[in-house]
């Protein structure tokens, strides 16, 4: 029978409340989380990577889960792979798994929205439709997916949408690719994969969120501080203050890989105005990535990149389009 992998790493799905604490901290094993599982489970070989919240979490942390994820990956009598996770920065990992692990193995990554020791908690039923997933056929050849409240997201499209709901994962614009229905995996959108062969992340990359009247002091400090990648979170399909145009101009000119994403929750950038061109200048643009994944996007593309003239080409790939999008 094929095996469903769990690497487990921490996160509300792995916490109790601690009374002598006074809140809720990593408590539970990898055992603990998989023995909660019913029988006729799919056969398990669990892992724990690590045992933190998602916001302790280091690059190093991320580049060690997507280490242990593609050696399962590799393993032939493994179908699926779950990774438990904490829901705050569990779609930056998912898009990294999703970008820089090949193979058809479907890479499924689940949390909780409520501890363990809560009324409600989510956590089992959570892990039981991720293992569902991992050990279903339909969820084949679709990279990295995150299933929480019964929803299968794609890693590129999902986002954590409110700070406290079990519904907090969303797809802006974009909807589920499929449910956990009763007995069934359903999966009635199909999504292109793109994979970036990545030996390292560049770390030096940061992001910066623009709001109305904001100078460009935290660009310059970047570019101080050693920046190799600069992701600005524009103001709507792409704006940026006149003001920013010549810090940007000399990041670009020093090296620096400038990309636009926006602020807005959902939607493409796109320069439409033509009071300055970014492209023109040299920026790319996010496709249709936020902040935070565009981020890790410019990490992987750094970090893969064999000298500065492959970094646009590694940036864009048509592979990345929506085009790919189509329904089973
Ligand atoms: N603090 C938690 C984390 O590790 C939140 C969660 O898991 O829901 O991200």
């Amino acid at each position: 029978m094929a095996i469903v992998a769990v690497l487990t790493t921490g996160g509300t799905v792995a916490m109790r409340h601690d009374p002598e604490r006074g809140g809720a901290v990593p408590a539970l094993t990898a055992a603990d989380l998989t023995a909660v599982l019913p029988s006729g489970a799919p056969e398990l070989a669990v892992e724990e990577v690590c045992n933190l919240p998602s916001s302790h979490f280091t690059l190093d942390h991320l580049w060690r889960i997507r280490e242990r994820a593609a050696a399962w990956v590799a393993n032939p009598e493994v179908s699926g792979v779950v990774i438990t996770h904490g829901t705050d920065t569990l779609e930056e990992t998912a898009y990294l798994l999703d970008l820089t692990v090949p193979g058809e193995t479907p890479l499924v990554l689940t949390g909780a929205m409520r501890t363990a020791s809560e009324v409600g908690a989510d956590g089992p039923a959570n892990l039981w439709a991720a293992v569902r997933v991992a050990a279903s056929p339909a969820a084949r050849g679709l990279g990295a997916l995150v299933v929480l409240n019964d929803e299968i997201h794609a890693a590129r499209f999902v986002t954590k949408t409110d700070t406290l709901s079990p519904a907090t994962f969303r797809s802006p614009g974009w909807g589920p690719l499929g449910r956990v229905e009763g007995d069934r995996v359903h999966i009635p959108w199909r999504i292109g994969r793109e994979v970036i062969p990545c030996p390292r992340l560049e770390e030096r990359v940061v992001l910066i969120k623009l709001a109305v009247g904001m100078g460009p002091e935290l660009l310059e400090a970047a570019l101080a501080w050693g920046a190799q990648g600069v992701v600005i979170e524009a103001l709507g399909a792409s704006r940026i203050p006149p003001w920013w145009l010549p810090v940007i101009e000399r990041a670009l000119a020093e090296g620096v890989a400038v990309v636009i994403a926006s602020r807005c929750p959902s939607g493409r950038v796109w320069d439409a105005y033509g009071y300055r061109t970014l492209q023109e200048m040299g920026c790319l643009f996010s496709p249709g990535l936020n902040g935070p994944k565009a981020r890790i996007r410019l990490m992987v593309v750094l970090g893969a990149a064999q000298g500065p003239a492959e970094v646009p080409t590694l940036w864009k790939s048509s592979s990345h389009s929506v085009e790919n999008l189509r329904c089973a």
